[in-house]
């Protein structure tokens, strides 16, 4: 036992700011679709330098409706990767879609762009990539396949192209990012789309709003919607937050580079990639594959009795219960994805993390992995 304090996994980078900007719309009265709406959506949306941005509830609301937005729906398949949370996934099941997976790159542990081409069929209405751990997939191939794109961007806030355009800049796919506590910036919960076409932005607009037209009255409705609405509350805190976020990236990134050197001295352990080619990785978790016959879950196990919490990250999508009783799914069908998925754990990760926690998660992991 450590007579120090616990490390926590997570931790949101909070303050005065955002207290402030909160309890003026607490005192302003006005809660939902006030002015801090727009005032947001405009401020995440020229941060990205994209041309709209549409604030919804969740990452996974702004996926759902993303997914629909370019044409998803009953019987139509949708390619994604099997490694990553999975709401990538349920969200095609929200449209009575399939979600088809295809393997990762050993790599970036994205989708790779062959496998999703080999998961072509007639009925692939869309691909949806996910820039898992902040690391952006590969977009340009996936282009070439000439299908509808939505990017789940929800790990990537900071992360950068190697033409040099942000992730979710680009506004030519519907890229959703996701606000969630753990997450680069957090409102709480929410979410946000961006895309460059104010048709989509109208659509987005108004799905999350019960299909509400925006010159429309409230009790007329020509198409299905949902609520999917962030709070004025949220996006007063999203708003405090993105002022910031330069430093809550930079927090992270110096984190990373402190683990990486860190955790060097530990053998077989594998780190997450490093940049390459002008991508640059908006920092989000810290992943790393155990050494190969180190075994995972009693490595989480003895971390957590030692005051190290770790979780193992990602478990495969496909080997899920859920997934394998509804689409028959077993090991084996996409071997990069599980091999990564059986060894990587998320490490104690955020922006004000300090060395000596770095130093004491390298030492008893250290100490776990020798003892294994
Ligand atoms: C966080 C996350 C989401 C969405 O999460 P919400 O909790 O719905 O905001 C979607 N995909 C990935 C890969 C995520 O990490």
């Amino acid at each position: 036992m450590s007579a120090e304090e616990p490390i926590p996994l997570a931790r949101p980078f909070l303050g005065e700011v955002e207290e402030e900007r909160v309890l003026e719309v607490l005192r302003s009265g006005h809660l939902s679709l006030g002015p801090r709406l727009a005032e947001f959506e405009g401020a995440f949306a020229s941060r990205l330098g994209v041309r709209h941005a549409s604030a919804v509830s969740s990452g996974t609301a702004g996926l759902h409706l993303a997914l629909r937005a370019v044409g998803v729906s009953d019987g139509a398949e949708v390619i994604t990767s099997p490694f990553s949370f999975v709401a990538s996934a349920n969200v095609a099941l929200y449209e009575r879609a399939r979600p088809v997976f295809a393997d990762i790159d050993p790599v970036t542990l994205n989708i790779s762009p062959d496998a999703a081409a080999a998961a072509v069929t007639e009925r692939t209405a869309a691909i949806l990539p996910v820039h898992v751990f902040g690391y952006p997939a590969d977009i340009p191939a996936l282009e070439r396949l000439g299908l509808p794109i939505v990017e789940d961007a929800c790990e990537a806030l900071g992360a950068v192209h190697a033409d040099g355009t942000a992730v979710g800049g680009g506004g030519a796919h519907p890229a959703v990012f996701g606000f969630y506590p753990n997450k680069q910036l957090t409102t709480g919960e929410g979410g946000i789309i961006t895309t460059a076409d104010p048709t989509l932005k109208e659509r987005f607009d108004s799905e999350r709003n019960q299909g509400r037209a925006p010159d429309m009255g409230w009790l007329d409705h020509d198409r299905l919607g949902f609520n999917y609405r962030l709070s004025d509350i949220a996006c007063a805190l999203g708003l405090a937050q993105l002022s910031r976020l330069d430093v809550m990236l930079a927090g992270r990134a110096r984190v990373a580079a402190s683990y990486r050197e860190s955790l060097a001295r530990i053998e077989g352990l594998e780190l997450p990639c490093v940049d390459a080619g002008g991508a640059r990785r908006g920092w989000f978790v810290f992943v790393v594959q155990l050494p190969r016959g180190v075994d995972r879950d009693g490595t989480v196990r003895a971390l957590n009795e030692r005051g190290v919490p770790s979780k193992p990250y990602f478990p495969a999508i496909h080997l899920m219960s859920l997934y394998r009783e509804r689409f028959g799914h077993r090991e084996g069908e996409f071997p990069v994805c599980e091999d990564v998925a059986a060894r990587s754990i998320a490490l104690p990760f955020f922006p004000e993390m300090t060395e000596g926690q770095v130093a004491r998660v390298t030492a008893v992991l250290d100490d776990v992995v020798r003892r294994a």
